[in-house]
């Protein structure tokens, strides 16, 4: 039945020339969630307003699945959507799109009249207490040039909802039902909004590099800032022969899982085997992760920068393993000259695999692959590791690690990850 979609966003902080950017990426990410199902739909800017016009047959369910992963998106509202010939043939439209979309309301159900303060509106609400459902039509005329003007329309087709469907009252105050009519070129009908994902459209805030683990936190961290409108690219530190193929696929395919949120996502494979028997060999073994992190960091840094991000993003969070305590994090932190985005800090772990789960993204980070901090990972690591110490266990690496942290960048291949 429906052939369209207004698209409600919040309208904080977006005017002037950043409500055009906002909505241009908007667009963009709404054509990029509908490519991934059948049918063809044309997504356009309207006197402040999204619309997503339908050219094709399409499945209704799949649409708003994929639309409900564009950040940005407040409310999903079905349209259907008729061309102006006169209100007779409006109100039919009209009539048919009630009975359709409210089937039922005409039965027994909806016996007691009236709803109380406290009972929440909406239509599922009045047949669930059983009392009488209520509507009323908010016309709005975009186009001023139509014969009725906008409380003509409501009185005229409330009038012919309540011929059709007699159980039915008009509330102007609290109804369980608003029909908009929207009079424009054509006229658009809708009256359900479906909760979109909220956030804002991803480039609106820049880019920001994610360090993605095959864990459970990186996945989600990412999928937090990109909420925010930041764009994201991915580093991934892998060290074979010590973590197999299977790993790194499962980081790709962790990285598509995201990507169907965040867009299109550079995942860089840098290969860490080196720097990381050169710190085993070099330096006390209960200091190993710790400084492997600050390697990573630097590493990491070097590609944002590259790439044009404006700060780095972890999946850490206070106290979860030894490298987490406020001092490692203190300790990781000293290389770092980008701001490093930690969403999770203060997340226990059973929230992160909620909303890991919610993402579906949970599943595959318990795959049980290998990860390259837990091979060279000492029985006791630093709990509370002093910067200065670290510092100077570092400089046992100064022979050869310039050489090595070239080589890993200039190896470091470029996966290309969307979700198609
Ligand atoms: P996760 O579940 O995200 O792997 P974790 O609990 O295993 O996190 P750590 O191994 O201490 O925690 O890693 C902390 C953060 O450092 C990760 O969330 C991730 O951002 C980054 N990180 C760790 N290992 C790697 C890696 N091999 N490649 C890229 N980033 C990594
Ligand atoms: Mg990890």
């Amino acid at each position: 039945m429906f052939s369209a979609f207004l698209i409600k966003y919040g309208e904080i902080g977006i005017k002037g020339k950043n409500r055009y950017l906002f909505e241009e990426a908007l667009v963009h990410q709404i054509k990029y969630a509908l490519s991934r199902i059948d049918g063809e739909f044309e997504v356009k800017v309207n006197q402040g307003r999204v619309y997503v016009e339908a050219l094709s047959d399409f499945d209704f369910d799949d649409a708003v699945t994929e639309l409900k992963t564009v950040f940005g998106i407040v409310g999903i509202c079905p349209v259907v959507y008729v061309e102006d010939e006169g209100i007779e043939r409006l109100a039919e439209v009209v009539c048919d799109y009630m009975k359709k979309t409210y089937p039922d309301s005409d039965k027994s159900f909806n016996a007691v009249s009236g709803r109380s303060a406290e009972e929440p509106a909406g239509f599922e609400a009045s047949k669930k207490s059983g009392r009488i459902t209520t509507f009323k039509v908010a016309a709005r005329r975009a186009r001023k040039s139509y014969p009725l003007d906008s409380m003509e329309i409501n009185a005229y087709l409330g009038e012919k909802i309540l011929d059709v469907m007699p159980n039915m009252r008009v509330d102007v105050h609290k109804p369980d039902i608003t029909l908009t009519v929207e009079v424009r070129e054509k006229i658009y009908i809708y009256s359900e909004i479906i909760k979109g994902p909220g956030g804002m459209p991803i480039g609106t805030n820049g880019k920001g590099t994610l360090l993605l683990s095959g864990g459970i936190d990186s996945p989600v961290a990412g999928y937090m800032v990109s909420k925010r409108g930041v764009w994201i690219d991915a580093v991934y530190f892998h060290a074979p022969p010590y973590t197999s193929e299977r790993a790194k696929q499962k980081v790709v395919d962790l990285a598509r899982k995201i990507s169907r949120y965040t867009g299109t996502i550079h995942l860089k494979v840098v290969n860490f085997t080196d720097i990381q028997m050169y710190i085993y060999e070099k330096c006390p073994h209960d200091e190993l992760t710790i400084i492997m992190r600050r390697y990573m960091m630097r590493i990491a840094e070097h590609f944002a920068r590259e790439g044009g991000s404006m700060g780095l993003i972890t999946g850490e969070s206070i106290g979860q393993v030894a490298s987490q305590t406020m001092q490692s994090l203190l300790t990781t932190n000293a290389v770092c000259t980008l701001p490093v985005y930690r969403p999770l800090i203060a997340f226990d772990k059973m929230d992160i695999i909620k909303v890991a789960e919610s993402i579906d993204t949970y599943e595959t980070s318990i795959l049980p692959y290998e990860d390259c901090c837990t091979i060279f990972v000492a029985k006791h690591p630093v709990t509370k590791p002093v910067l200065e110490r670290i510092e100077k266990s570092e400089l046992k690496l100064s022979e050869d690690i310039d050489r090595l942290l070239k080589e890993a960048i200039d190896t470091t291949e470029t996966i290309v990850v969307r979700y198609v």
